[in-house]
């Protein structure tokens, strides 16, 4: 849908920040597209590698629906190659035989038969796969479905405006604070449209938006990057925006570091409360207290989560029911 037609058979696809040029018969960096006879087309519609039903605070949203259910789908590919993927097997390879496709309709029929709220498009980066989600979100919208984008923001700001419409809940990764941590990791030349879109998701698309911070030791757990973070979060998105600090595991190519310390990720938890931030958490550290959602006005416990699990004891809407603090939560349609 998004691409600009150019001199010689070419085309330049507009999905991504990438904005791959691509000669004929060749594919763009995510090598979902292909530039046939001087037109784009994708390969990947429809095509899922994965499908489950997860608790949203998997994905990890802790302040939508608390406790309800996502129809979660992956693809194919992905437009970033960082050397952390967990998700390596279905992000860093081409279609295989063993893909299946799932119509939008059947998405939405999947959702109902399973209890599911909404439907997420995770495991894999969602853009990539830009025109089926936007097919997909507007009829979940249309089947009174929540939806939620799990993505490095690396999109454009034209394909967040056409799918803006239909999507509810923008949960971005924020890996680093510096283009330098963004070459090293996933060969990102800059890291500053992502902070754009993101921005523009919660402001002219009013999107909840969540961050995550995946720390991985010797590459972006220095005070000043979490600190740089910590203080866009709160200047650009506001101090009631949770930021989810997880913890790295060795992966894919960065195999040889150890898991982030406890210590490190309680470090990053100091840093984003004394900039400011009222929702900080620790991710893949089951049972730790900072999974916990606490009111910032009264100290009284909203939320008490252990893994997945979710015990909404004290929201009123979006509000603590103890002392009515506003605590950025949604939980019907209305509010959102
Ligand atoms: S979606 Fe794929 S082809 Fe399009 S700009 Fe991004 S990486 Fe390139």
């Amino acid at each position: 849908m998004l691409y600009d037609t150019l001199p010689g058979g070419r085309v330049r696809c507009n999905i991504c920040q990438w904005r791959c040029v691509i000669n004929p018969g060749k594919m763009g960096a995510c090598r979902m597209r292909v530039n046939r006879g001087g037109k784009l087309y994708t390969m990947n519609y429809g095509e899922v590698s994965s499908i489950a039903v997860d608790h949203i605070e998997k994905k990890p949203v802790f302040h939508f629906y608390p406790g309800s259910y996502a129809l979660s789908l992956g693809g194919w590919g992905c437009n970033f190659h960082c050397r952390d993927c967990q998700n390596w097997e279905i992000a860093c390879v081409d279609i295989p035989e063993t893909s299946r496709y799932i119509s939008p309709e059947r998405q939405v029929e999947l959702a109902r038969e399973n209890g599911c709220r909404g439907i997420a498009w995770t495991y894999n980066e969602p853009t990539v796969w830009w025109e089926y989600t936007l097919d997909s979100a507007r009829l979940a919208r249309e089947n009174g479905l929540y939806t939620v984008y799990v993505t490095n923001g690396y999109i454009t700001p034209e394909a967040l405006d056409a799918i803006g419409p239909y999507l509810d809940v923008f949960r971005v990764d924020i890996k680093g604070f510096s283009d330098k941590f963004y070459r090293d990791l996933a060969n990102i030349p800059h890291r500053e449209g992502i902070l754009e879109v993101t921005r523009r998701a919660q402001e002219k698309w009013h999107m909840h938006v969540e961050v995550v911070t995946n720390i991985v030791p010797t590459m972006n757990d220095d005070d000043e990057q979490l600190r740089g973070i910590a203080a866009w979060t709160r200047d650009s998105l506001g101090e009631l925006t949770p930021w989810h600090v997880t913890r790295f595991y060795p992966a894919y190519k960065l195999k040889h570091l150890p898991p982030t310390p406890v210590a490190t990720l309680e470090k990053a938890y100091r840093i984003g409360k004394e900039a400011g931030l009222k929702f900080v958490y620790l991710g893949n550290v089951p049972g730790h207290d900072y999974e916990n959602t606490r009111c910032y006005s009264c100290g009284r416990t909203i939320v008490h989560r252990v893994g997945y699990e979710t015990d909404v004891r004290g929201l009123d809407g979006s509000k603590c029911r103890f002392c009515g603090a506003e605590l950025n939560f949604t939980t019907s349609r209305e509010a959102s």
